[in-house]
């Protein structure tokens, strides 16, 4: 029996003797998970440096802290999120009461990708154990020391039949796919997500599905010019581009276009200096497979900016490409690097013709001052999430749902939507034995005249 078959039925006995359940084990639960962060936090920030040259900046506002306030919000709202909820009774129904009980789904498997090795196996893991599940955490074996503190963690809060770890690659994700768990919860590629669908299929398992794509960015000619590229950089920029949110591509507008550039360039300087390569706290590519596909992108379209690589250190600088067309490599995939083309165009419909051709993105941010341009964007565009006049900042509030639509995701967390995600709504109608409404029943004189009259 692979071993963590042994783990998976120590899980399921687990879940069945009801010790998952109440308020105050998932509270404590909780806890026991964030102290434990707390009193691991240099090893992550080391891991995170280990794996990928983080900075600790970087690791602690988009990897640590994040998970602090996530638990917080969890445990602040965690009561009232459990209550069963009243609903209404329809006039086909007197006599009844109806309510939604949340239910846990009970063993779930979480699978983690490498770009933000830390913060997207342990998220979900919130949302799991708010839920009252008990789950195994395969993390990505891309980024060995970081699952090594993950793992750490975990079995240093709890034991393994209610959180456990398994580390590995491929085969153990197949493996663990495999299993009949009752939810799976992953995070990764859209090929990947398609193998995770269809192991799913097999025992009809219940699963979200966090993938990426290309997510575009759109600066109209009456945006704030100067904050669009600041924060079009920095969104970018950030982990060197390995975010699954990042702007992939800009598409700006031609009567704006070098202007957007001249600030774009000031802003890549501005945050990551004029020699990014030699600055310490620039993030590294995850592998050299990932830089030598990255760097063949560089060919395409005219260098405007950057360029520069290591591949002692793994290191590709900021860069900015003009003059891009859809049929070059660069737009053919998912870029996930510090490359950002840049497109133009004159005219909104133009643009939404050509990014509605594409898969359906996971984010999309735009940059205008005019409600018009806004809602006309949101209204025509389908894509998970985005902003307006920002990147990336609406993944990082447990107020909104995140996660993409069609072949960037199915399936959204964060916040009460983490616990909704892990928890099943069980309907249950609660029938009165005073009386009896005779109206279902085949032999009822008139029966079939009244049914016509209640539900016409
Ligand atoms: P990946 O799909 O290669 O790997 C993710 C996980 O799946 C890893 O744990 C890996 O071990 C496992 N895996 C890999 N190949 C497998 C296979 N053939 N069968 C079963 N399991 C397999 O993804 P990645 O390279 O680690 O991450 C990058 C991708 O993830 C990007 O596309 C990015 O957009 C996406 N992503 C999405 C989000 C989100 O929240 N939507 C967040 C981060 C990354």
């Amino acid at each position: 029996m692979a071993k963590h078959m042994h783990i998976y039925n120590q899980q399921k006995s687990y879940y069945k003797s009801g010790q998952t359940r109440p308020l105050q084990h998932r509270l404590a639960a909780l806890n026991y998970l964030k102290d434990s962060i707390k009193r691991h936090e240099p090893e992550v920030i080391m891991a995170l440096h280990q794996d990928l040259n983080k900075s600790e900046f970087e690791s602690y506002m988009t990897e640590i802290g994040i998970l602090y306030s996530e638990i917080d919000y969890t445990i602040k709202h965690l009561k009232k999120w459990m209550i069963p909820k009243k609903v209404k009774t329809a006039l086909t129904h007197v006599g009844t009461k109806g309510k939604i009980y949340p239910d846990p789904y009970g063993v779930t498997l979480i699978i983690a990708p490498w770009n933000y090795p830390f913060q997207l196996a342990m998220a979900p893991l919130i949302g799991a154990i708010a839920g009252g599940n008990t789950a195994i955490v395969k993390p990505s074996e891309l980024t060995p020391h970081t699952a090594e503190v993950i793992e750490k963690i975990i079995t240093d809060a709890f034991i393994p039949e209610f959180i456990a770890v398994k580390q590995g690659g491929v085969d153990v994700s197949q493996q663990l796919l495999d299993t009949p768990f009752d939810y799976i919860f992953f995070t990764g590629s859209v090929n990947v997500g398609k193998i995770v669908m269809e192991k799913a299929s097999k025992h009809l398992t219940p699963h979200t599905l966090e993938l990426g794509g290309k997510s575009p960015g759109i600066v109209h000619e009456d945006a704030s010019l100067k904050l669009a590229a600041k924060r079009i950089a920095w969104g970018k920029f950030i982990n060197a581009g390995q975010t699954c949110v990042a702007p992939d591509y800009v598409y700006v507008h031609q009567d704006v276009k070098d202007d957007f550039l001249t600030y774009l360039t000031d802003a890549i300087e501005e945050l990551y200096s004029h020699q990014p390569l030699e600055n310490p706290d620039y993030t590294h590519i995850v592998s050299d497979k990932h830089f030598d596909r990255l760097t063949h992108f560089l060919d395409d379209g005219t260098l405007f900016y950057g360029g520069d690589t290591n591949k002692e250190t793994r290191t590709i600088a900021p860069t900015v490409l003009t003059d891009i067309t859809w049929d070059m490599p660069v737009m053919a995939e998912e870029i996930f690097g510090p490359i950002l083309p840049v497109l133009t165009y004159e005219s909104l419909d133009f643009i939404i013709d050509d990014i509605t051709k594409q898969p359906k993105p996971l984010a999309l941010y735009l940059f205008t001052e005019t409600a018009y341009t806004r809602e006309k964007v949101i209204a025509e565009i389908p894509f998970g999430g985005g902003c307006i006049n920002d990147t990336i900042y609406h993944l990082a509030t447990p107020h909104l749902p995140f996660g993409g639509v069609g072949q960037s995701g199915t399936g959204n967390y964060h916040g009460k939507f983490s616990f909704d995600t892990f928890t099943h709504h069980k309907s249950i109608l609660k029938q009165t034995t005073m009386f009896d409404v005779p109206l279902r029943y085949p032999n009822q004189k008139a029966g079939l005249k009244w049914v016509k009259i209640l539900m016409k």
